[in-house]
């Protein structure tokens, strides 16, 4: 043994334990960060204790691999993929990290070493709910794709200090917790209070020649806050790369405080302070567009600000003249919340580095790219002209000037058709004026796309007809995807590990189209049995857990039949609920021959402020508290709401699930994203021809689809003719009596009003059609139960659809977005020699 200078001994030692990937230094590591960080040692740990000491071991290693990334993007300016989005719902961070590193098993076995279980270490964490719903969860996808394909990408959002509530079932009915994510401590987030920007609100603009004598506008804002940046690392799996998710924290300037002292206004200062940090404070809980909400708009503007200010300042200190900027950034507006982004690029190219318009358009046009996620009018985003001209009067003057030489053009392309102009306008006129978020986006961005084939389609023909017909080459689809390291590998530890023993290796994780080489085993008996295994283990863990979440016992042998998304009508959970109550009701009249028994489950937040939403869950918990307490029935059917449906709970329900229910009415949901984490779990959909779906069901085949319902097209046939669901209500005795049956009182012990605002809805409205759908889907949950008795045919069902996801991944999405829209490249970190490549 050589004797080594021990300064350089100290240092290999340091670099080992706080970075290195053996058990040894994982242990070492993590007995020193609970030691140093939390200022504790093994006996006297609390689980948070030992949480964030986990999590701090395994930043460590995002760390070295995410420096190295940042480093190599730097020297070689690689294009970067800059994703703009209002909600990230990335779920708990310490279980993806730990597989992306490939070190899940390592970290079990330092536990048991230490007398630890990792379950329960990840249990602790209290997950960042940042997104609504599919929205924000497709964001944290794309973000861990992005790294996993090894693209320079940036995520930029909002650090809001309460995300989505928390929800809880009180009497059947939602009450809503605030969402304190961040009482015990962040240890995934990177502070940093030297990237800050100012961010003005309202004021007025003037016109004045510079130096040079050129004529030019200046906003004097009212309102001055600051952005300050915080970083999450964010890894992608089996590679070196790890890209950045910068989220914003508004916060008042210290120049404010400075004044208001002076003055000697004290408490006036304290208020600003306060005043500017409710900018991100709260996520707005709704899927919708809230209608005028002041506070909305500073968001939306403020995280646009904050990062088309960072991107121009990465471009200075990088790259170099701003006339490259659309080489070096793409940006993608996730949806028209930030569409913002257009006229803030536009202002600083303009108002602070002296572009001329053309320049500065070219540039910003090229920038961007739009990705539409609805197609349902109320949730197309619209702002009044006259609060927009309130906060941002430069902004408004920006969109106007784009308008009047946009609509030029279409007058020169399409002459004398002035209703068409009407209807491109980025101004709605008749009645109050308002600014059109989305015709916005079209026009400021180089490539438009949906989220389904057939959502992509009717984007075309439908909301941006007019558009499509100006630049047919802009339009484009990318099918959605989720991460099948999360929804898989995280999610379904005992599944993956039957996929890779059958596929005898692990690369399917990387590149899931190789989950087709189970085709191969489907009808082997002994995997078929192993198949069967997984579900059941993974259906006793969620009855376990749903005991004690909601006190509803499950019976594992029954079918699973789950429904899990944000409660809205037009997904339809009503129809689902009119299903139970049909078997209730045969139930009772002795019929159970076609039955099997099935826990139907339900998961799924209203926002706040959507009556008809808050009473369908009080209508399943009201029809779960009959049919659960009454014997002749609960041997057969069980209801069960999984309360604060999340990314955590979502994870415990997919593996669990048989049957996956996608029942929106055609032409409504875009994509879905729910629909291939179930699947990819070995759950059969029953859907209708709805976003994704279609796609899946063409994946799967359409053999192993319960397929029912009208088509898009057929509802808007049906729509356009003359909708009268009374008739339907009328004429279908069953139909008829499950409605009654509500109206009785039955669930509602004797109160006939209750659910009245719903069932006369349906009878007398019914906006999404499901009268019209309901026979055809009891019959097809029919064929469903029948399918079920045949194990077999089941199994086999599963295993193919789970053989044939593969191009469900978000990689297939985002390498599609990379080729396509993007043109962006792969750039590969070598971790072994420190960051180049
Ligand atoms: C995937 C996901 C969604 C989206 O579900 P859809 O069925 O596509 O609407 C919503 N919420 C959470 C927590 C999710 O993980």
């Amino acid at each position: 043994m050589s004797t080594p200078n021990p300064t350089e001994s100290l240092d290999s030692e340091r670099e080992h334990t706080r970075t290195g990937m053996s058990k040894a230094a994982l242990k070492q590591d993590f007995l020193d960060n609970l030691f140093y960080i939390q200022g504790r040692f093994r006996e006297v740990a609390t689980p948070h204790d030992l949480y964030m000491a986990a999590a701090f071991t395994t930043r460590d290693r995002l760390l070295k691999r995410w420096v190295e990334s940042a480093q190599v993007f730097k020297t070689s300016h690689a294009r970067t993929v800059c994703y703009l989005s209002a909600e990230y719902l990335l779920g708990p961070h310490l279980a993806g990290n730990l597989v992306n590193l490939g070190i899940t098993e390592a970290a079990r076995e330092v536990g048991e070493e230490l007398g630890l279980d990792l379950d329960a270490i990840l249990e602790e964490e209290e997950e960042p709910g940042l997104g609504n719903g599919g929205l924000g969860r497709l964001a944290a996808c794309f973000m861990e794709s992005l790294s996993t394909c090894q693209i320079p990408a940036i995520g930029y959002g909002i650090r809001y200090e309460f995300g989505i509530f928390d929800q809880a079932i009180e009497d059947g009915w939602q009450v809503e917790k605030t969402d304190n994510w961040l009482r015990n401590g962040n240890p995934w987030e990177i502070p940093r209070p030297k990237i800050r920007f100012s961010v003005g609100y309202g004021g007025y603009t003037e016109s004045y020649r510079d130096d040079k004598g050129r004529s030019r506008q200046r906003w004097q804002p009212s309102l001055v806050i600051n952005g300050m940046a915080y970083d999450t690392p964010i890894l992608g799996y089996g590679t070196a790369n790890a890209n950045l998710l910068r989220l914003w924290k508004a916060e008042a300037p210290a120049s404010f405080d400075f004044q208001a002292f002076n003055t000697g206004d004290y408490y006036g200062a304290v208020y600003a302070n306060i005043q500017a940090e409710t900018i991100s404070k709260v996520l707005y809980p709704n899927d919708e567009p809230e209608a005028g909400k002041e506070l909305r708009l500073k968001q939306q503007y403020f995280f646009v600000s904050c990062s088309m200010q960072d991107m121009v300042r990465l471009h200075l200190n990088t790259v170099g003249p701003l006339e490259t900027f659309a080489d070096k950034f793409v940006a993608q507006l996730n949806d028209t919340h930030p569409a913002l982004a257009v006229a803030e690029l536009m202002r600083l190219l303009l108002d602070e580095h002296v572009m001329s318009w053309e320049q500065a358009w070219d540039i910003t046009h090229r920038t961007f790219c739009y990705t539409n996620h609805t197609l349902l009018p109320e949730a197309l985003e619209t702002w009044s002209v006259s609060l927009f001209e309130r906060l941002l009067p430069r902004h408004l003057e920006i969109v106007y000037e784009i308008n009047r030489r946009f609509l030029d053009e279409v007058r020169m392309r399409f002459l004398g058709d002035e209703a068409r102009v009407w209807r491109m306008s980025l101004i709605a006129e008749g009645g109050e004026r308002r600014v059109r978020m989305a015709n916005l986006a079209v026009v400021g961005s180089r490539a438009v796309n949906g989220v389904a084939e057939l959502h992509s389609e009717l984007v075309k023909a439908t909301l941006f007809k007019d558009f499509a017909e100006l630049w047919p080459e802009r339009f484009h689809n990318v099918t959605n995807g989720v991460t099948p390291r999360r929804f898989m590998v995280v999610a379904n530890p005992r599944l993956s590990k039957l996929i890779t023993r059958t596929c005898g290796h692990e690369d399917w994780i990387r590149d899931l189209e190789r989950l087709r080489e189970l085709e191969a085993h489907v009808d082997d008996a002994g995997f078929q049995e192993a198949w069967r295994a997984v579900k059941h283990a993974a259906k006793q863990d969620l009855a376990a857990w749903m005991q004690q979440a909601s006190g509803v016992r499950l019976d594992p042998e029954s079918l699973f039949d789950v429904q899990a998304k944000r409660f809205h009508e037009y997904k339809r959970q009503h129809l689902k609920v009119l299903h139970i109550i049909r078997c209730y009701q045969r139930l009772k009249q002795g019929q159970p021959q076609d039955l099997v028994p099935r826990a139907f489950i339900f998961g799924g937040k209203a926002a706040p402020g959507y009556f008809m939403a808050k009473l369908m869950i009080k209508l399943i918990n009201a029809v779960g508290a009959v049919v659960n307490n009454d014997p002749q029935v609960n041997g057969w059917i069980r209801v069960a709401f999984l309360p604060d449906f999340n990314v955590k709970n979502g994870q415990r329900l997919y593996p669990a699930a048989d049957l996956s229910e996608q029942i929106s009415l055609a032409g409504k949901e875009a994509s879905g994203t729910g629909n291939m984490k179930f699947s990819m779990n070995g759950a059969l959909t029953i859907g209708t021809l709805d976003g994704a779906n279609v796609e899946i069901r063409e994946a799967v085949g359409a053999e192993n689809f319960f397929l029912f319902g009208m088509t898009a097209a057929e509802a808007l046939q049906r729509q356009m003719t003359g909708y009268r669901p009374w008739e339907l209500y009328q004429n279908d005795p069953e139909l008829k009596s499950d409605i009654d049956l509500i109206n009785s009182g039955l669930f509602s012990h004797g109160d006939t009003q209750l659910f009245r605002p719903l069932t006369d809805n349906l009878v007398n409205h019914d906006p999404f059609m499901v009268l019209a759908d309901y026979r055809d889907y009891l019959d097809c949950q029919k064929m469903v139960s029948e399918t079920y008795k045949d194990t077999e045919r089941w199994t086999r069902m599963s295993i193919l659809n789970v053989a044939r996801i593969g191009r469900f991944s978000s990689d297939r999405a985002i390498r599609e977005y990379a080729e396509h829209i993007w043109k962006v490249t792969p750039r590969l970190i070598d971790p072994a020699s420190g960051g180049d490549s």
